[in-house]
C-alpha cells in the first residue's frame, strides 16, 4: 500500500514527500530540506522505515522545493527528474537564493525529463505524471490512481490556487490546468499540495474562491 509522508520544511512551510510503499523502494517529491536538523529529519525517516529511494522528483523548481535536491542526490545517489520547461526555473536558483538568506545552497542539475503521460514505478506504485503549466512553466503533478492520490505542488492549494506573478507564471493557464487535469479527476482524490494542508478535488471544486465550478 501507497504510503506518503509529510516534512515540512524551510522558512516558507514547503511541503516535502516520501512516497514508498511495503517494498520499501521510494521516492522524494520536491525536497526543501535546508537546515541539517531539517535534513536530519528526512534522512532519519528514510532509515528507521529502510526506504530504498529510486528518484527524486520536483513538481516544479522555485527554490522551496529545491533546497534539499543536492542532499538527496548526493546522499542516495538517485536521478534528479524534471519537466524540461522548469530547467530555466531551476537554473535560475542559484543567482537568487543569496537575496533569501540560502548561502548554502548548490545546484544539482536534473538527470532526466519527465512530460504529460509519463510514469515514475517504483515498488508496486506507478505515479502518473500530469502537466500542469501555470505556476511555473514545466510544473507536473504526480497522480497515483489505485489510491486517488495527487502530489500537486502550487497549483492548487486548500481554499487558494499558486501565485502566477513569477517568472514563466501564467494565471489564464493555471487555471486551465486545474480545470482540465484536476477538476476532471475523481472528487475523492486527495490533493497534497506544495503548501498547507491536504485538500480533496470534490471540495476544492465546490468551494475554492479562484476556481470552483458554478454548480447551480
Ligand atoms: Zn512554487
Ligand atoms: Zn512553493
Amino acid at each position: 500500500m501507497i504510503q506518503l509522508q509529510t516534512f515540512t520544511f524551510n522558512p516558507f512551510s514547503e511541503n516535502t514527500y516520501l512516497v514508498y510503499d511495503e517494498t520499501g523502494e521510494g521516492v522524494v517529491i520536491d525536497p526543501g530540506c535546508y537546515e541539517k536538523a531539517e535534513k536530519e529529519t528526512l534522512q532519519q525517516f528514510i532509515e528507521f522505515n529502510n526506504i530504498k529511494l529510486k528518484y527524486l522528483l520536483n513538481t516544479h523548481c522555485h527554490i522551496d522545493h529545491v533546497l534539499g535536491n543536492d542532499f538527496i542526490k548526493t546522499k542516495y545517489h538517485v536521478p534528479l527528474l524534471i519537466h524540461k520547461n522548469d530547467e530555466p526555473v531551476l537554473s535560475s536558483v542559484k543567482a537568487y537564493a543569496p537575496s533569501y538568506g540560502f548561502n548554502q545552497y548548490h545546484e544539482t542539475l536534473p538527470d532526466g525529463y519527465l512530460a504529460e503521460n509519463d510514469t515514475v514505478s517504483f515498488g508496486n506504485i506507478i505515479l502518473e505524471v500530469l502537466f500542469l503549466p501555470g505556476h511555473s512553466p514545466g510544473h507536473i503533478g504526480f497522480y497515483h490512481k489505485e489510491s486517488g492520490s495527487l502530489v500537486s505542488g502550487d497549483v492548487l492549494f486548500e481554499q487558494s490556487i499558486g501565485r502566477t506573478d513569477l517568472p514563466g507564471g501564467d494565471f489564464n493557464t493555471l487555471i486551465k490546468s486545474i480545470h482540465q487535469k484536476i477538476f476532471t479527476l475523481p472528487d475523492n482524490v486527495i490533493v497534497y499540495p506544495g503548501h498547507g494542508n491536504t485538500t480533496s478535488v470534490g471540495e476544492e471544486k465546490i468551494s475554492n474562491p479562484y476556481c470552483a465550478l458554478n454548480i447551480s
